[in-house]
């Protein structure tokens, strides 16, 4: 069987989207189910609106994916001599002719058909398009050629790319056999579209897959989610590892209608790809996050960011999770939300239990969670207080607040020193309001 060659081939000219970033798992799970190779081209002969920012943006969230080239990157700016050459070729031949400083290429009338792996054969009357530029009178290739060329001589197999592109395929076919290349097959998939079923935009959330990253989306659930995105493994399966995406994937189960963004799903998919990720690996991917805020130093406490995961592990959506909700773990003061201040730290009551409260953990040699425990429990029991009475009181001012981790835990994480300044702080605020 010939060798799969499949590519993705994007213009630098924004940031990687969710569409682009699917179409290039789909050209990446078909390379690797079958062995074959996965090739990155880049598309940047469009000078005014390509930029390295975006070039940048575009490898480093194909390297988050784990999508990686096993050719290339070619860039398309550095084969002008190659469109040349070809382009020479059509002039020699009479096929394509010079006009105004342009290469043109008159199409004769005829009746092109194509065939795609997903919606059959399609057949397209090429007096619709007339002629096609090959070169601008800059000099430089338009898209529909530098793609024919490029995809020829880097001998594609599979042209997969998204049903944007449907309209050009036939011009591009035109191309292929007046340039005597054979014709690659061709999958176009559907498009991605939002809760209001119009393509995906910014209006409808975050498009750029960097974005997810930051709010912290793991990698292979982004991937797997990405992979449902018009395609299943069959089965009601849903919750899939890269490896089984990698041995299920096949294009013919990709659909043909549009699929509909659901972030729903994707925060499920990441709530169970975290409790799927070892403590270990998840307190690295924390260490990176804090680290980069300046939140953790180089040399941080492995143990105890470790005992901060084991208590996150199953509660998280998203990894800023951790710096969203978790913040006051990393803070000296915690930050107090005035609505939690304003329900639970108010009245002498609660500034007295604060003080004994504070003086009997300072009595405490070892802060493990019983021990913490059984001091406020004490307490309750002695000052016949509901536990709740106690608890949301102090659960504010050590978090600042009114919802947070199991709170005895939370407070053996803290340590002696933290709660007992906090307890402290909160004494003051309390007593002064
Ligand atoms: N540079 C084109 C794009 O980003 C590539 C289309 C194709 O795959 O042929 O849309």
């Amino acid at each position: 069987m010939a060798m799969v060659r499949v590519r993705f081939a994007p213009s630098p000219t924004g940031t990687l989207h969710v569409g682009s970033a699917r179409t290039a798992l789909f050209n990446w799970l078909f390379a690797k189910h079958q062995d074959g190779t996965f090739i990155l081209r880049i598309e940047d002969t469009d000078q005014k609106r390509s930029d390295k920012i975006f070039l940048k943006d575009i490898t480093s969230s194909l390297t988050f994916l784990g999508i990686q080239a096993d050719e290339g990157p070619y860039f398309q700016s550095e084969r002008l001599a190659v469109y040349q050459e070809q382009v020479q070729r059509l002039l020699d031949s009479g096929k394509a002719v010079k006009e105004a400083g342009a290469v043109v290429f008159p199409v004769p009338a005829e009746e092109v058909t194509f065939h795609d792996l997903l919606h059959g054969d399609i057949t397209v009357d090429t007096t619709l398009f007339e002629r096609l530029v090959l070169m601008k009178s800059d000099g430089l290739p338009t898209y529909n050629f530098a793609c024919v060329v490029d995809d020829a001589l880097m001998q594609i197999s599979h042209v997969i790319r998204g049903d944007d592109h449907i309209a050009n395929t036939p011009k591009q076919v035109v191309l292929y056999r007046a340039l005597g290349f054979s014709i690659p097959a061709f999958a176009h998939i559907p498009l991605i579209v939002g809760a209001d079923r119009a393509r995906l935009s910014k209006r409808q959330g975050a498009t750029a897959v960097a974005e997810y990253r930051q709010v912290g989306y793991l990698s292979d659930a982004f991937v797997n989610y990405l992979a449902l995105l018009g395609w299943s493994p069959g089965g009601n399966r849903e919750l899939v590892s890269r490896e089984e995406l990698i041995q299920a994937f096949d294009l013919s189960r990709v659909r043909k209608t549009a699929a509909q963004f659901d972030q729903q799903k994707l925060d499920w998919l990441n709530s169970q790809h975290l409790k799927r990720t070892s403590v270990e690996r998840l307190a690295e991917l924390f260490a990176e996050r804090l680290i980069a805020k300046g939140w953790l130093s180089n040399d941080y406490d492995r143990d105890w960011l470790k005992r901060i995961t084991q208590l996150l592990h199953d509660r998280m959506r998203v990894l800023s999770d951790l710096e969203e909700e978790n913040a006051f773990f990393f803070q000296d003061i915690p930050a107090y939300e005035p609505e939690a201040v304003a329900n639970f730290l108010s009245g002498e009551p609660i500034v007295q239990q604060l003080i004994e409260l504070r003086s009997r953990l300072g009595l405490l040699d070892s802060f493990d969670t019983t021990a913490v425990e059984s001091v406020v429990r004490g307490l309750v029991a002695e000052k016949s207080l509901t536990a709740k009475a106690l608890i949301h009181p102090i659960r504010v001012a050590l978090t600042g607040r009114s919802v947070s981790p199991p709170l005895f835990e939370v407070m053996s994480i803290l340590g002696k020193d933290r709660v007992l300044r906090r307890l402290e702080h909160a004494t003051q605020l309390t007593a002064h309001r």
